[in-house]
């Protein structure tokens, strides 16, 4: 097993970012270490799996085993919990040249481990063109155990300056054959299960994965797909609009809780509280009170982005109904993502006319970028549920 097995169906990719890790891994131990490169660019559709690439990358690069998946400094960089890993993604709708500023200065810092440095940049076409050049300055001279993984969609959503000094990786969205594969071989899913669950995904492995194993989340599924036909008037749109709120909010309460409770246990060992201490800082040697602070700062803003990814997912969901609504109003000889609600698409296809459900996976699309500036989610939520309507 490594880190880099969930890349499903991108063999090329992953025999270029195992290469490097290799080549990374003979720098570190004093090597020349030929095909290391201080800069990345990773491309490639929604659910390519851009941003779990570059992530399983910074493990490959932290991991002394080039990206062995199970040891610690693997597991802390695909939770998001290593130290030497800042993933930052911009603060509303881009990057500011402040922001990108300040990121430069803590990417100068040298690694805590000892091995890299990694700052990966989200979402990197969303950087204004000062932010870029800054950007441009720091990646042309990096610091000698520095390295930058940049993601954006397409390549041409980065000004050619940037591109031209990163090395590329391009990622393509899986099949469902492929991806069904994966779930039936690895996961020993049935194969109708492991096809079902892939088709819903849409290529997203992880995403696939928790639909064919767990329970809740096809629950979940189930009920932000049942929201379009609910939405019958004003009162139904505000509780439509709560419940997903709340639901995502409850997703992201869970998945923190026990990622947390390991952490703090574990940063309480290193740094030797005793069996007695009750306060948050007591017994803990010196040191110890600032580490748990900068603990408890990264599991906070670790809660919000998974409260927003998770409310994210439910929004994509609907995009992918009212995505297959419209290829069944052209007629068009797709797979629909959610054939197993045939007759729900069905309905509202003849219903409405493909201008109206344009219209409304704009509203849906705009309230993504409404939740990526910050706007309170209800708010954007309900919004976007009154523009569903009907
Ligand atoms: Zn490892």
């Amino acid at each position: 097993m490594t880190v880099f097995d969930d890349l499903v169906g991108q063999d090329q990719a992953t025999a270029v970012l195992s290469r490097a890790a290799a080549a990374a891994g003979e720098v570190v131990s004093g090597g020349r270490g030929a095909g290391m490169t201080h800069a990345w660019l990773f491309t490639g559709p929604p659910g390519s799996g851009r941003e779990y690439a570059a992530r399983a990358f910074a493990a490959a690069l932290m991991c002394p085993d080039a990206g062995c998946g199970h040891c610690d400094q693997c597991h802390q960089v695909m939770i998001g919990s290593h130290p030497d890993l800042e993933s930052v993604r911009p603060e509303g709708l881009s990057y500011s040249v402040k922001q990108t500023r300040e990121l430069i200065l803590r990417a100068a810092g040298a690694p805590t481990q000892g091995r890299w440095r990694v700052i990966l940049f989200e979402d990197a076409d969303r950087a204004t063109e000062s932010a870029a050049n800054a950007l441009l300055k720091a990646i042309e001279e990096p610091p000698p155990r520095t390295v930058w993984l940049l993601c954006a969609p397409a390549l041409d959503d980065l000004v050619i300056t940037i591109r031209s000094r990163c090395r590329l990786v391009t990622l393509t969205t899986p099949s469902t054959e492929a991806v069904a594969h994966v779930l039936a071989t690895r996961d020993s899913v049935p194969w109708e299960t492991a096809t079902f669950a892939a088709r819903a995904a849409q290529g997203h492995i992880s995403r696939a994965r928790a639909l064919a194993l767990d329970e809740g989340a096809r629950r979940r599924r189930e009920a932000v797909l049942s929201i379009p036909r609910s939405l019958t008037g004003v009162g139904e749109c505000i509780t439509a609009a709560e419940r997903l709120v709340k639901t995502a909010e409850e997703e992201a309460a869970a998945a923190t809780a026990a990622l947390n409770d390991d952490e703090t246990s574990e940063l309480r060992k290193i740094y030797g509280e005793g069996s007695t201490g009750k306060g948050l800082n007591r017994g803990l040697v010196r040191g110890g009170a600032g580490a748990l602070k900068e603990l408890e700062d990264r599991q906070k803003s670790r809660a919000t982005r998974i409260k927003r990814d998770s409310l994210d997912a439910a929004l994509l969901e609907l995009v992918s109904f009212y995505r297959d609504v419209l290829a069944m109003q052209f007629g068009a000889a797709v797979e629909l993502a959610n054939d197993d609600i045939r007759f729900d698409l069905d309905q509202l296809a003849k219903r409405l006319t493909p201008e109206e459900t344009l219209r409304r996976i704009d509203a849906i699309m705009q309230c993504r970028e409404r939740l990526a500036a910050n706007v309170n989610p209800q708010i954007a939520v309900e919004a976007m549920m009154l523009a569903l309507r009907g």
